[in-house]
């Protein structure tokens, strides 16, 4: 799984099937979650009664693209889907936030994206992900897609899913007039120079950035340091996410970095704030192309930080209804 959201900032009303003032994203990235609760966890060999068995729906591409669509996206996705019994479920979900899966392929012979999560009462957990079918969404899945992304105002795209993919998604998107945002996530410290060349937006979290830069990104300060860090390796357009400190931003035309700080809430679940962030980026991105890029970060932050106030990652992502007015 990998999202990737595509568009143009130019375009902002698309003719598709009779719909107008239509934005299409497009994301690839898609995982099943098991969650296990014990009271503290196994060692090796050995068998534990847990406490409680719950599941979710996430992968970084999908979390992104329900929180775009549940703000009031026109959404799509790239991705694929082993031929498993969660395939279905994963399919309702989609269709549920009406996100467009024609771009969704369902695969013999492998896996859908899992993660296998055990939280011990102390809160430490242990987490295998099984990249399943998303290890093979392929350039010619993107191929088969590249109308619709073309015409898409923004393209999202995470690191879930195969390099190659990912850089024709983005070579693709270059072919419209579509913003590209790469999200950096899972972190990663071996970047293909081509992924940031293509990319119109950057975007990571403190620890993605340390990856990158090879420096502590744990303050605002550190994070002003980062941001130019990821500049002179060719990003046109850097945002690092801080938790509650918000986000840092600057761009190439504009190198001196503005912290856009967020509300101060008591945070209940941040799991997700990162996605929920990317999606109100392109969100904000494709539908109001017309406000300032620190207008456009600080509303992507407030959106986060209502997500954080809820259990759960697509289940906390709030909707146009639970927003103020003013963000709209
Ligand atoms: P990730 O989930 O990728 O680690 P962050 O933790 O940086 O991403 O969070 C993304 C955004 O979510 C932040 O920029 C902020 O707006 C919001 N957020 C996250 N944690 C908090 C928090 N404790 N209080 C308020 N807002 C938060």
């Amino acid at each position: 799984m990998v999202p990737g959201g595509y568009g143009s900032s130019s375009r902002k009303v698309i003719v598709d099937e009779g719909v107008c003032n239509l934005c299409r994203r497009v994301w690839h990235g898609i995982q099943k979650a098991s969650l296990t609760f014990t009271q503290r966890l196994p060692r090796p060999g050995e068998t534990l009664h847990g406490t409680e068995f719950r599941k979710g729906f996430g992968g970084k591409g999908a979390n992104q693209c329900v929180a775009a669509a549940k703000l009031g996206a026109s959404t799509a996705m790239v991705a694929r889907l082993g031929n498993d019994s969660f395939c279905q479920d994963f399919l309702c979900i989609l269709k549920n936030n009406k996100i467009n899966t024609d771009h969704v392929h369902i695969t013999n012979g492998v896996s859908s994206g899992m993660a296998q999560i055990t939280v011990a009462e102390s809160g430490e957990n242990t987490i295998v992900i099984v990249p399943g079918a998303n290890s093979i969404l392929s350039v010619a899945d993107v191929q088969q897609a590249s109308e619709m992304i073309k015409m898409a105002n923004v393209v999202v795209c995470q690191f879930e899913t195969p390099v190659e993919t990912t850089i024709e998604a983005l070579k693709i998107t270059k072919e419209g007039e579509g913003i590209a945002i790469v999200n950096a996530a899972p972190a990663i410290t071996n970047l293909d120079p081509l992924v940031l060349k293509l990319s119109d937006i950057f975007c990571v979290n403190e620890s993605e950035a340390e990856s990158l830069t090879g420096m502590q990104v744990q303050s605002v300060e550190e994070a002003v340091v980062a941001v130019g860090k990821l500049l002179d390796k060719g990003c046109k357009q850097v945002i690092i996410t801080l938790g509650a400190s918000g986000a840092v931003f600057a761009s190439q035309d504009n190198s001196v970095p503005v912290h856009v700080p967020t509300k101060k809430v008591k945070p209940i679940d941040s799991t997700g704030a990162g996605d929920m962030f990317v999606g109100g980026l392109a969100f904000y991105l494709a539908y109001y192309p017309e406000l300032p890029m620190k207008e456009i970060v600080k509303r992507s932050c407030e959106v986060a930080t209502v997500s954080v106030q809820k259990y759960g990652t697509q289940t906390s992502f709030p909707t146009k209804d639970d927003l103020p007015a003013e963000l709209f």
